[in-house]
């Protein structure tokens, strides 16, 4: 089973189509446990057809990639759930 960790370490490979068949059914199989992977993944997912779709370049530092997954990996880290408003 993988860890947070890994799905959003390979969640750029799994959404380009360069992962193999097992790592990618393993991450599946973590997509549908896991409801924080499912919207780290979808927000990227949604990242991405926003970036084709207005045909933007961004040079490979100005990805949100990155960010998004430090958020996510501090948020796991910090065993976040989401909060009702105050
Ligand atoms: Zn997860």
């Amino acid at each position: 089973m993988l860890t947070c960790r890994d799905v959003s370490e390979k969640t750029n490979d799994y959404l380009d189509g360069t992962l193999g068949f097992w790592p990618r059914a393993n991450l599946r199989m973590h997509l549908l446990l896991c409801k924080h992977c499912r919207a780290f993944v979808g927000q990227m997912q949604a990242t991405i057809r926003f970036i084709d779709r207005h045909g933007y370049t961004l040079m490979p530092e100005e990805l949100p990639s990155k960010p998004l997954v430090e958020a996510f990996r501090q948020r796991a880290a910090a065993g976040d759930r989401p909060r009702p408003p105050e």
